[in-house]
């Protein structure tokens, strides 16, 4: 590895704000999956333009200059790209630490391979559900819950640490037992049992996704049981619980602060602090435009809701406003239409009885996976021309 713990000059200048720590490289838009509950931008089938293999390699090489040391390869499906490999053998040679967020779809035995030579460090593979109708209704493929079993085995028999990450909703959290055992016998070594958050897609079809409270509280009180189970076994799998805000009283102190540590970057190089932002009535700065330093600690989109001054009240003059930053930006925006509300997550946010109405809402009988909006390349178009 080289560049391990190189400080760029430029970076010795900006003592004020920390740099990019953790770099999401979103490859491309594309994925043969359609997820009703998809984190991609709802008019995806708009940005079909890509950054180049040498283009990405100039975006990884920045960022590391700035102190990034993890870098995250996503999507969409990151295995569509055929660069893949030289993407990984590039960052690994700068001295990041790599980790591939992948469906499964596409992989296969002699990528795993290619992969671990060009120095992998981690792969993270989504299921959809613990039975291979659901999850492949969810998927919109026969063959995917198959493909995902193997791909799980042969990503083990590799060698890699592997996370197995199941979204949860409505439809398969009450399968959670099953999960887990799922997960156990394919020898995880983290298990990430995330509820959906209500970005994109997801927040498209929320009526339909979100869980009851007594649903959480049944998969809190199995994830419990295990986690005393595996401690007791001295077992190494260790389980992930990510519970929906929509059921807090206070918000999560979002991406750690706007423009703190992460940086996301599009298929077509637009940067973002983080993966939903895109979103917002903001104009993010591109990197075939601008240099990353310029972008992290120079532009309007990565300064505009740094610190509190474009906070309103409650969240202005709130004693907590140092610990969750006024909530999450985009989803100010998607509940309220501005963006410096605070997070209708908080009780104290005039808003907050948008969350009280999706949990009432979640109570009722919700339409059966079928009725879901799916993602794909044509209903983006719809939802774009709308
Ligand atoms: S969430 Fe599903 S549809 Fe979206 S990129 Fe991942 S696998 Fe593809
Ligand atoms: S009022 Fe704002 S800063 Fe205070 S707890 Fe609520 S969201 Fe956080």
């Amino acid at each position: 590895m080289n560049n391990v713990g190189s400080v760029s000059a430029d970076m010795q200048d900006r003592p004020e704000q920390g740099p990019p720590l953790w770099l999401l490289a979103e490859l491309t838009y594309r994925c043969p999956l359609q997820c009703p509950y998809c984190s991609n931008p709802l008019e995806f089938a708009e940005h079909k333009q890509e950054l180049t293999t040498a283009q990405w390699i100039d975006v990884f090489s920045q960022a590391r200059a700035l102190g990034a040391a993890q870098l995250g390869f996503s999507g969409g499906e990151p295995l569509v790209r055929d660069d893949l490999a030289e993407l990984i053998g590039a960052a690994r040679d700068m001295g990041y630490y790599t980790n591939l967020i992948t469906s499964g779809m596409g992989l296969n035995q002699a990528r795993i391979d290619q992969f671990l030579d060009a120095g992998l460090d981690h792969i993270q593979i989504s299921f959809q559900a613990s039975d291979g109708e659901v999850n492949n209704m969810l998927a919109g493929s026969r063959k995917a819950f198959d493909q995902k079993l193997a791909m799980a085995r042969a990503v083990k028999a590799a060698g890699y640490p592997m996370v197995l990450n199941f979204v949860t909703h409505r439809h398969n959290i009450d399968q959670i037992e099953k999960i887990i055992e799922l997960c156990l016998a394919l020898e995880a070594d983290f298990v990430e049992l995330a509820t959906c958050q209500y970005y994109g897609w997801a927040h498209l079809n929320r009526a339909g996704l979100l869980p009851t409270k007594a649903q959480l509280d049944h998969a809190e009180a199995v994830t419990n049981r295990y986690r005393a189970k595996l401690a007791a076994e001295d077992h190494p799998c260790k389980l992930i619980l990510v519970m929906p805000d929509y059921y807090e009283d206070r918000p999560k102190g979002c991406m750690n602060g706007w423009g703190n540590i992460f940086l996301t970057i599009t298929p077509d190089g637009t940067a973002l602090p983080c993966h939903s932002a895109r979103q917002l009535p903001v104009a993010f700065p591109n990197v075939s435009e601008h240099s990353l330093s310029h972008i992290w600690y120079d532009s309007f989109g990565f300064n505009r809701y740094r610190g509190d001054d474009w906070m309103q009240e409650p969240c202005r003059s709130c004693p907590e406003k140092e610990k969750d930053f006024g909530g999450c930006r985009c989803q100010a925006y998607m509940l309220t239409g501005d963006a410096t509300q605070a997070d209708p997550v908080c009780s104290k946010s005039p808003h907050h009885h948008q969350i009280l109405a999706a949990r009432a809402e979640a109570d009722l009988p919700q339409p059966p996976i079928e009725a879901l909006t799916f993602r794909n390349e044509r209903t983006s178009r719809i939802i774009c021309k709308s």
